[in-house]
């Protein structure tokens, strides 16, 4: 009873905390109800038809450096990082809600671009602002975001369904806003960075939600599980593996690296395979595909979509055991994926 009183949640982390509350809220849903456990709670709406649900909270300091970011970017990022969980479904975003504190002193002008930013991205997606709230904040902004979205009820793509011996694929680069992060930190003016080095910071600031992706591998059966990269595939697919009871064998050398990345990455001594893995942020889908089906599938994602679909590991059936590789031999990495409490 001490212990337990005595516990801190930077002792459970972000997803030990959530299990520990999750669990009694998800007895007795109604039957077509998916609630807390994927990128976004699913509920029946017309039809066949499924509603979505998401909401993420940014708050200055701690998701986004306030000094730092545009405000322009800013609003375009707050609203990226929700479509990335409808299409982490295969849905389609279609109304928003957004809850904002703002500190007294902030500018309107400030605000105004915070705005055009969010109205670049909600037009290109069609996504309608509906409501939220405003109050004033102390220190620092917060900014919450949810969004409605919908899609068809066969087609949507949970976390929960990974099987052994499917293969493991993500559909873009990995590691390059976590590269464009850890040049924002190091204070470099833009004017004294290559070319690679502000492509990674746009990376960062201006992530692109993979909506057309998710619309299109939610239409393939032989698509079994699907989540978007937010904290890392090292965090994301310690959340597949949880919620399908299984494991993941990860091939290192097969992590899509840009030259951008790779350029910086020796410019500034990192450890590629760290922020390749362990780097959050990237948007990209993360998918498990039945594997006999995935060279005809890759081949059709490259006619859509004129790019890859990299394979980067295999699903295994060693319940919750991540396992990285290096051209067949075991590697341990030295850093793990993002968790709010733990680092
Ligand atoms: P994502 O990164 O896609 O937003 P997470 O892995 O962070 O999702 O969250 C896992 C699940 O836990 C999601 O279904 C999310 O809605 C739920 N969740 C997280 N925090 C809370 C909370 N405070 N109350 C209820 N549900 C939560
Ligand atoms: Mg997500």
């Amino acid at each position: 009873m001490e212990n337990k009183k005595r516990m801190r949640i930077e002792d459970l982390g972000e997803f030990g905390f959530i299990a520990r509350f999750s669990a009694n809220f998800l007895k007795k849903l109604p039957a077509g109800v998916l609630g807390i456990g994927d990128d976004c709670a699913v509920l029946p709406w017309k039809g066949s038809k499924k509603l979505l649900v998401t909401t993420d909270l940014l708050i200055d300091g701690v998701h986004f450096l306030g000094e730092k970011i545009s405000p322009l970017d800013l609003g375009y990022k707050s609203l990226a990082v929700n479509l990335s969980d409808i299409a982490a479904m295969g849905g389609r975003p279609r109304w928003a809600f957004l809850s904002i504190a703002i500190p007294p002193e902030t500018e309107i002008a400030w605000l105004d671009e915070f705005f055009r930013g969010w109205r670049q991205l909600a037009a290109r997606t069609g996504v309608r602002l509906l409501g939220g709230d405003t109050t004033k904040s102390p220190k620092g902004l917060v900014i919450n975001v949810a969004i409605l979205g919908e899609a068809e009820g066969r087609h949507l793509k949970y976390r929960s369904s990974a099987r052994p011996g499917d293969i493991v694929a993500v559909t873009g680069k990995l590691g390059e806003a976590e590269g464009g992060l850890r040049l924002i930190l190091r204070n470099i003016s833009n004017k004294n960075l290559r070319l690679e080095g502000r492509y990674l910071i746009r990376r960062h600031y201006r992530p692109r939600p993979h909506l057309e992706e998710g619309q299109f591998l939610a239409g393939q059966p032989e698509v079994r599980a699907m989540m978007d990269v937010s904290d890392g595939i090292d965090s994301d697919l310690r959340r597949i593996m949880e919620r399908s009871g299984c494991g993941v064998r990860v091939f290192l050398e097969q992590l899509p690296v840009s030259n951008q990345l790779r350029k910086c990455g020796h410019e500034f001594g990192w450890d590629l395979d760290e922020v390749a893995a362990a780097g959050g942020e990237d948007y990209c889908l993360l998918l498990t595909v039945e594997a006999r089906k995935f060279p005809a599938l890759a081949e059709k994602f490259y006619r859509r979509f004129g790019r890859p679909l990299p394979a980067i590991g295999q699903i295994t059936g060693e319940k919750n055991q991540l396992r990285y590789f290096r051209n067949g031999q075991p590697v341990v990495l030295s850093k793990s994926g993002y968790d709010h409490f733990k680092l």
